[in-house]
């Protein structure tokens, strides 16, 4: 089933702006990849490359028990190459937006 979402989610190129995508890494941690547009100059997370302002690239935030969202920048390329094969339990969601008020609100409601 992960091999699937995996295929359609570099398919229809999630996560769009309309669509995030939420799934668990191997140690268990849920994450959210949204899309975004880089305000200030960001090194990829994954290949350490720089996103230029202006580029749409995907920010992956991990709910963590201590620190609450912790958030990368990645490359959407280097995303679907290197982020995506290690998650599991992949889902396309309703995009929750970047922002970690964004997503509290979206629990709540
Ligand atoms: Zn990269």
């Amino acid at each position: 089933m992960n091999d699937s979402l995996r295929s359609e989610i570099i398919e229809r190129q999630l996560p769009s702006r309309r669509l995030s995508v939420s799934a668990f890494t191997e140690e268990g941690l849920r994450i959210y990849a949204n899309t975004s547009i880089a305000r200030k100059l960001y090194k990829c997370a994954e290949c350490l490359g720089d996103i230029t302002i202006g580029a749409e690239h995907t920010v992956v935030e991990t709910l963590r028990r201590i620190e609450g969202y912790t958030h990368h920048h990645l490359h959407q390329e280097c995303f679907w190459e290197n982020t995506l094969p290690n998650l599991g339990r992949l889902a396309i969601i309703k995009s929750t937006g970047t922002t970690k008020k964004k997503i509290n609100r979206r629990r709540y409601r």
